[in-house]
């Protein structure tokens, strides 16, 4: 079938090979998603629909409680026999998996996750590793990762992108969303809104890295996270119905990780921010926030960043002199200063992507300077960063570095080095080419001390 040429609802998009002009064959392997008053009771006839005969359900205490309990009510009465494990290595890493593997009873033939991000994380990559399918029931809305065919799991101490498989059924209960903390919902809105500045990161890629582009999946991420702006007024006041909209958004920008073949419509610098704070995160043994709340202040620092650019009159020559004068060794150093026990993965990165090399650099330099003009423009069509800060301060939701916990320090070392944990070119990494990341990055954090916000 064709791709679409407008966007769609999201279940039009799932199970079908939709062959598009930009080459790729989009395809969500997603068999079916219902977010409904109710959807809890439809779960048994979807194991039966699918002919599965013995789930094995993950949840956590509370998760049990919420939505696990009953799943379990409904597909005993239906004539199963669910096995449930109430996961107690909660650190989602290693020893979870070892958990979950254990505790598996061996002839169990479907996975089913009952919980939110690191719970449905985890589901998506265990039951990839144990060759079995899996179905989801979310128990809130706080990220987008329910639909998406990764699991990020902690593995040496670092949040790693695992290879997994997509859910083949999401389950929604309006019921059971809307009674989740409204802190949760708009963590999942601000993971919606963060794709303002992820979709500018990827043009920027586009343009400066020969990124591959699929202006069908641009527009369809667009018109989602224009839609949900339009409802802040709604979700602020609790309507199950926008509540309802935030979770088929988040659905359809995670499908749309499997529907591109990879994250770059959807994540850029402002995730990289909350990637390294989940490292440091990892390492005091408490998280700063939760992921759409790390993301919301990812994404208001990012597109200061792309405001900053905009004005910018680059010295071109003086950027060509730092990329020749990289100093490899003193990168290292400050790498193992900033990532601590995650440095080698950093390290290694580096090594097979090459994104600090002067020899690329200078490469991307030329592209840049010879697009600068274009480049400006993209950056002046950016939202504006004050105007979503004042919108997320509205809803209640954490938009400024103190409001998570980071502190001056922190928040420097971010700007400088969070672009090292994944190879994608970003509005940071434009920052850096430029040899500017660390005048802007003063600046700004010079405006959020006169704010008392950092
Ligand atoms: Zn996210
Ligand atoms: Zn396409």
């Amino acid at each position: 079938m064709k791709m679409y040429d407008t966007p769609q609802p999201v279940e039009r998009y799932l199970n079908v090979e939709l062959e598009c002009d930009c080459g790729r064959v989009h395809y969500a392997p997603i068999k079916a998603i219902n977010i409904s008053k109710g959807a809890l009771e439809s779960l048994p006839g979807y194991v039966a629909e699918y002919g599965y005969k013995k789930p094995y359900i993950l949840c956590d205490r509370i998760t049990y409680e919420i939505a696990g309990k009953r799943c379990e009510e409904l597909l005993k009465s239906a004539g199963f026999q669910p096995v449930v494990l109430i996961i107690r290595h909660l650190g989602f890493d290693e020893a979870t998996l070892g958990e979950i593997v254990l505790n598996k009873p061996d002839d169990c033939d479907l996975m089913i996750g009952v919980g939110t991000g690191s719970i449905t994380d985890m589901l998506r990559f265990s039951s990839f590793k144990l060759g079995l399918p899996c179905f989801t029931v979310a128990t809130g809305a706080p990220m987008d990762g329910f639909s998406a065919s990764v699991g990020i799991m902690n593995v040496n101490n670092l949040k790693a992108t695992m290879p997994a498989h997509s859910t083949e059924v999401i389950i929604g209960d309006t019921d059971v969303l809307k009674s989740a903390p409204y802190r949760m919902t708009i963590a999942g809105f601000a993971d919606l809104v963060a794709k303002l500045n992820a979709l500018n990161d990827w043009h920027l890629g586009v343009l400066i890295t020969g990124d591959h582009y699929c202006k069908k999946i641009d527009e369809l991420v667009k018109a989602y996270v224009n839609d949900i702006l339009g409802k802040a007024e709604a979700i602020k006041a609790r309507d199950p119905k926008a509540i309802g909209d935030v979770m088929n958004a988040l659905l359809l920008t995670g499908a749309s990780i499997s529907l591109y073949g990879s994250s770059r419509p959807i994540s850029g610098a402002e995730h990289h921010m909350s990637h390294y704070w989940e490292v440091l995160g990892e390492q005091r043994g408490k998280p700063f926030a939760m992921h759409g709340e790390q993301v919301a202040v990812g994404t208001v620092m990012a597109l200061s960043v792309v405001e900053e650019l905009s004005r910018l009159q680059p010295d071109f020559q003086k950027a060509r002199e730092a990329a020749k004068q990289f100093d490899y060794a003193a990168w290292e150093t400050n790498i193992r200063r900033t990532y601590g026990n995650a440095s080698d993965a950093i390290i290694d990165l580096e090594k097979s992507s090459g994104k600090n090399d002067p020899v690329l650099w200078l490469k991307r330099l030329d592209v840049i300077e010879e697009n600068w003009a274009e480049i400006r423009k993209m950056l002046n069509s950016v939202y504006p960063a004050q105007k979503l800060r004042a919108l997320l301060k509205d809803l209640g939701c954490p938009c400024d570095p103190k409001d998570i916990g980071i502190t001056e320090s922190v928040l420097k070392d971010t700007f400088m080095v969070c672009k090292e944990t994944r190879a994608r070119y970003t509005v940071y990494q434009l920052a850096c080419d430029l040899g500017v990341m660390d005048v802007i990055s003063d600046k700004i954090i010079a405006g959020l001390k006169q704010q008392n916000a950092v």
